[in-house]
């Protein structure tokens, strides 16, 4: 494209009405993905995730697809900021802020968080961080994060509160460990998940055989189920919440046997719920 025939107020004034049209498309945009996330449809192209769908299937960087899907869902519970938006008073990068803000004091009142949120327009990146850090009661922790700082290793950062630092020191004792790191977490980790298997799928050393006569399917049952979904939603591939469920819905005669059951995450089971009423 080639602008140089513009004049230079000409080139001011396009830009200026480009700009404005790139906002009202942003915020057709966000309508979208709010509607694509609450059909929860990411399901149906192998995602557990909205942020997963937009990054993978619209091909947003991490922070922008978390900015978007922010907005779109602050969009959803106040459509009045609609306006704001398209005028760009209220800017993606500080409706993200502000939901994490809300979720962090945990503001759920709509007049509080429209409070705050008149607080923060108009403002720049910086200026929003610096208002809801005075507007914040409590003295915020330090960020947390997983970054890559070799092809094989992460650095995670987390904030533990003085409770879990003595439960992690106390199991670092007992399995005879010298130190809270990567050998120290992976063994912890796997003995948790493993736990955490056997309690959610009924895994026993002595499994009971027990009839299933109700929408309940019988522990035997899970654990076949377990075997052929190897422990991961049938649709995604996530373990988030993972739930058992009916195929042919119980309610219209589904049987809780292994081949009319399946493993669902939480998304994917209420898309498909979703799915059945329409
Ligand atoms: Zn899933």
């Amino acid at each position: 494209m080639n602008l140089k025939h513009l004049t230079d107020k000409e080139l001011v004034k396009e830009t200026k009405r480009l700009v404005q049209s790139e906002r009202e498309i942003t915020t057709e945009v966000l309508h979208h993905i709010k509607e694509i996330d609450s059909r929860k449809l990411f399901s149906d192209y192998g995602h557990s995730s909205m942020m997963s769908y937009a990054i993978k299937e619209l091909n947003y960087s991490e922070s922008a697809a978390a900015r978007r899907i922010q907005s779109a869902r602050m969009l959803g519970a106040m459509p009045e900021i609609e306006n704001k938006i398209n005028d760009g008073t209220l800017s993606l990068s500080n409706l993200s802020k502000a939901a994490g803000f809300f979720n962090r004091e945990n503001i759920k009142e709509p007049s509080k968080r429209k409070a705050i949120l008149k607080e923060i327009e108009n403002k720049s990146a910086r200026e929003c961080e610096k208002t809801l850090l005075e507007m914040s009661p409590t003295k915020p922790l330090p960020r947390e994060s997983v970054k890559i700082v070799t092809p094989e290793f992460h650095q995670l950062k987390i904030n533990v509160s003085e409770s879990t630092l003595k439960h992690m020191n106390d199991a670092k004792e007992l399995l005879g460990k010298h130190a809270i790191n990567d050998e120290f977490m992976d063994d912890l980790s796997k003995e948790a998940l493993e736990n955490i298997k056997r309690k959610k799928f009924k895994i026993t050393d002595k499994p009971r055989v027990t009839e299933s006569t109700s929408r309940i399917a019988s522990n035997q049952t899970k654990r076949d189920v377990l075997k052929t979904s190897n422990g991961v939603c049938e649709k995604c591939g996530s373990l988030f919440m993972l739930q058992f469920d009916h195929r042919e819905p119980w309610a219209l005669g589904g049987k809780s046997e292994a081949s009319n059951m399946r493993l669902l995450c939480f998304h994917c089971n209420q898309r498909a719920r979703i799915r059945s009423r329409l």
